[in-house]
């Protein structure tokens, strides 16, 4: 027997309209490319998404199409998606800081036809555009007035372009599992692989993401995602806001420690997102400038391990609550938020911290598991170590054009790569990726437990530990450091440090002084690189 209840199937613009609908005059505010500060509201959005869409379909493209975006978080960065998805075609986000080459090869890989994209790439896009053999349109997003000089053909101005429709559009009606968006994970070993969202994904994810133990997000909310919405759907935040009605703040291209000071400050943002090292800049400059944070009530932060030293400050500096979330590309991406259970709620100081610096709890509609190498799970014990994989309705079930096999399972399972441990209370802790965790004399050392605890150190800004070769014990824990501005730590002020706050046999062989530490494109430490810098390095005795 079937229910009774109405077939209304999932699909993203779906929740254009109800934010149209019922927030219209929502403000979003960007920091355009161009400069100044625009504001438009969920109504405006809503009708130049469906001009881009009256665009597109007479431009010639049809569903399923993959439409690319390069491009910062704007108001039109956000209409060109809408507009993308409402005709049933695939918006394809690139990371501008990979290298051209691997763009045109995402672009080759996943066939893009068009190009949406921002002023500050049409340098990049020159170097790509003629390499990718699918391309027919370039759609700058500025006006007319704005265009730059090109060589390129079939180059249009945002602005005009859309100028030229009425957008008297009806949403294509689309199966809720249609793709929707495309984003390739930044691959650092090996060729990129694409993730492929559906409608019905998205919206999923959209609704776990504004649930009360995750984002917590709600229409008095003003939210400023400076995750990048070519970085995993800036964590959903595109969806999630306009599904809440909550005003968006879009930082542009202007990440650094003041511009989303100023941004915070006038637009009383309450909540915001992003990886460890934007809060680290912003950090900086609060403390240089003794500025406060009034109008912050919380911050997420991911993408990389959040560092204890951060959540402290941000809550007992500034009394903002600080989220860790852990995710992926694949997991479209939240996979577990550390709100606390109330089974933690009377923790206070340092045991409340322990628990922040794990990466939290899987919310509804992800399933967790740690499992050793021959996939038996392992206890929730909060120490045992093993492969973490999930499930879920936004995970992905392949990649596009059927790469990775390897990582997904006949039961459904995704193995992440990561490696962790799960605590009785369910609260999940990475503690490394699978190919960086240091196998010392046959046992496992996470590289990012000793991170967390060099960059608890006041002179220490940042930290990445990898494994060196070693004759008896097969690999042990090097040590990097970026010392903070004008600081010259010693090494065994630091390790002195650490001693006693792990296990004698995890403890660094040795520390070394670097100006700066690699980052991949998505701003995690990258240990490929840090590895092959220290490849002749030996250790001392
Ligand atoms: P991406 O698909 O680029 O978002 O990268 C996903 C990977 O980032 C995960 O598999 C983790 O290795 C890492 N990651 C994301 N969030 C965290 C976190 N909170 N702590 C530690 N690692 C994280």
């Amino acid at each position: 027997m079937l229910g009774l209840m109405q077939d209304w199937p999932l699909l993203c613009h779906k929740i254009l309209d109800h934010a149209a609908t019922q927030h219209g005059r929502r403000e979003i505010v960007s920091r355009s490319v161009e400069g100044p500060i625009t504001r438009t509201t969920y109504a405006d959005a809503h009708l130049r998404a469906r001009k881009v869409a009256m665009m597109l379909e007479r431009e010639g493209y049809a569903p399923g199409d993959r439409i690319a975006t390069l491009a910062w978080n704007t108001a039109r960065h956000l209409e060109a998606w809408y507009g993308i998805m409402g005709m049933g075609g695939v918006y394809h986000t690139l990371n501008p800081r990979l290298f051209p080459e691997q763009i045109a090869w995402i672009m080759n890989h996943a066939e893009d036809k068009a190009l949406f994209v921002d002023l500050t790439f049409m340098p990049l896009v020159e170097k790509i555009a003629p390499q990718v053999k699918s391309l027919k349109q370039v759609i700058v997003l500025t006006d007319g007035q704005h265009m730059p000089e090109t060589a390129l053909d079939n180059v249009v101005a945002y602005e005009d372009w859309i100028a030229q429709a009425d957008g008297d559009y009806r949403w294509k009606t689309l199966d809720e599992n249609a793709a929707c968006g495309m984003c390739y994970t930044s691959g650092t070993t090996g060729d990129p692989k694409g993730v492929v969202y559906s409608h019905r994904s998205n919206v999923l994810h959209a609704m776990i993401a504004v649930q009360p133990d995750a984002m917590g997000l709600s229409s008095r909310d003003v939210i400023l995602p400076v995750v990048p919405m070519f970085h995993a759907n800036a964590w959903g935040l595109a969806q999630s806001a306009p599904m809440i009605g909550a005003k968006l703040v879009m930082p542009g291209g202007k990440m650094d420690g003041p511009s989303i000071y100023e941004l915070l400050d006038t637009e009383k943002v309450t909540f915001t997102a992003a990886v460890p090292t934007v809060w680290l800049m912003l950090l900086q400059h609060l403390e240089e400038t003794g500025k406060k944070l009034p109008h912050l009530k919380k911050v997420v932060i991911g993408g990389s391990a959040c560092p204890r030293a951060m959540t402290r400050k941000f809550q007992d500096n500034y009394d903002v609550e600080v989220i860790h979330a852990w995710g992926m590309t694949e997991m479209s991406p939240l996979g577990s938020l550390g709100t606390i259970k109330p089974e933690y709620a009377d923790l206070e100081g340092d045991a409340r911290l322990d628990i922040q610096e794990k990466q939290g709890f899987a919310p509804f509609g992800v399933e967790m598991k740690v499992t050793d190498d021959d996939n038996v799970a392992r206890p929730w014990d909060g120490k045992t170590f093993g492969r973490l994989k999930v499930r879920g309705p936004a995970v992905a079930k392949g990649y596009y054009g059927g790469a990775g096999t390897d990582q997904f399972d006949e039961e459904g399972w995704f193995d992440t790569g990561d490696v962790a441990h799960i605590d009785p209370n369910g609260y999940m802790q990475i503690t490394d990726r699978a190919k960086d965790v240091i196998k010392s004399g046959g046992e496992w050392i996470s590289t990012i437990d000793l991170e967390n605890l060099a960059v608890g150190h006041p002179d220490v800004a940042e930290a990445a530990v990898i494994g060196i070769r070693h004759p008896k014990w097969d690999e042990r824990p090097l040590l990097v450091v970026v010392p903070k501005k004008d600081r010259e730590p010693a090494k065994d002020d630091i390790l002195g440090y650490m001693e006693g706050k792990v296990a004698k046999w995890w403890m660094p062989n040795d520390v070394v002084f670097v100006d700066e530490i690699p980052h991949t494109a998505t701003g995690k430490i990258q240990k490929t690189t840090l590895r092959d810098q220290f490849r002749d390095y030996t250790l001392p005795d």
